[in-house]
């Protein structure tokens, strides 16, 4: 008998490490996170005006980028995950990565998510280009577009799958997962009329 097997998107990898009962929500009881698609819609339309504000030179001379692709649709069956990176770059040593868009200031330690994000598009551009990705960039706009490397290691790419098996794990076994144990995140969530914590 074939089988299907789910892809999810770097979106969902994301919001399940904010609540894993996101991914229960969303992909077993298909109940829509419509704050999400609206923040998408919104950081679209931003990393348009924004990205034009970038040093070009900066990428150019400082990270030896000479090619910048655009709103890149991403997909790889065997990691079975999908999304589209806000920009991939080339290097001139032939090697690629990804550029993020963070519209808040650079923390002074980037975020766990953000850093997987990174991961996650970096893993995905090495599989769809089929060339070595090594490192990938955060641009954060708030802070006059300061451009942070996250390193994409052995390591963090272990980390990373290790998440998106998290994910896979509750929506093909349907079982609700453990709340965030940050209860704070309860106060505006939109599921919390249904979630009995
Ligand atoms: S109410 Fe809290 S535990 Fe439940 S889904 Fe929302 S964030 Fe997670």
């Amino acid at each position: 008998m074939e089988t299907t097997t789910p892809s999810i998107t770097v979106t969902h990898v994301l919001e399940h490490l904010f609540c894993p009962r996101f991914t229960y929500f969303e992909y077993v009881l298909a109940m829509p996170e419509r704050q999400e698609k609206r923040w998408k819609v919104q950081k679209g339309r931003e990393v348009h005006l924004e990205r034009t504000k970038v040093n070009k030179s900066y990428l150019r001379k400082k990270l030896n980028v000479v090619k910048r692709e655009f709103d890149v649709p991403l997909a790889d069956a065997e990691l079975r995950v999908r999304g589209v990176a806000d920009e991939v770059l080339t290097f001139e040593d032939g090697t690629m990565g990804p550029l993020d868009y963070k519209f808040a200031k650079a923390p002074k330690k980037t975020f766990r998510t953000q850093r997987l994000q990174c991961v996650l598009y970096g893993m995905l551009i090495e599989r769809v280009f089929q060339v070595p990705v090594n490192r990938g960039f955060l641009c954060y706009t708030r802070d006059n577009y300061k451009i942070v490397e996250v390193p994409i290691t052995a390591r963090a790419r272990t980390a990373a799958v290790q998440v998106v098996e998290e994910v896979l794990q509750v929506i093909e076994h349907g079982f609700l997962p453990l709340p965030t144990t940050q209860q704070n995140r309860c106060v505006d969530c939109c599921y919390r009329k249904v979630c009995i914590r």
